[in-house]
C-alpha cells in the first residue's frame, strides 16, 4: 500500500489524490473470511469503489486511511 515519500494515492483508476479512506473488502468465492484486501480512497472515490464492491455482493468495510479491520463480513 505505502509507496514511499510521497504518500498513499487513491486506488480509483487515474487519480492522484491523496487516500483519506480505506476500503476494506474480501471475495467470498477466493478468499477466506480472515482475509482482507484493502484499497485507498479519496473523498471522490471512497462511495464509487466500494459501490463496485458491493454491486459483486463482496462485503465491504469503510474506515479512515491507516486503520485496519481484523475482517470483514
Ligand atoms: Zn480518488
Amino acid at each position: 500500500m505505502l509507496d514511499g515519500d510521497t504518500g498513499t494515492r487513491c486506488s480509483a483508476a487515474g487519480c492522484t489524490a491523496p487516500a483519506v479512506h480505506a476500503v476494506h473488502w474480501r471475495n467470498p468465492r477466493i478468499h477466506d473470511v480472515d482475509r482482507v484486501k484493502t484499497w485507498a480512497a479519496c473523498d471522490a472515490h471512497r462511495e464509487s469503489l466500494a459501490a463496485w464492491l458491493r454491486s459483486r455482493a463482496f462485503p465491504v468495510t469503510i474506515t479512515a486511511f491507516g486503520e485496519t479491520v481484523e475482517r470483514v463480513a
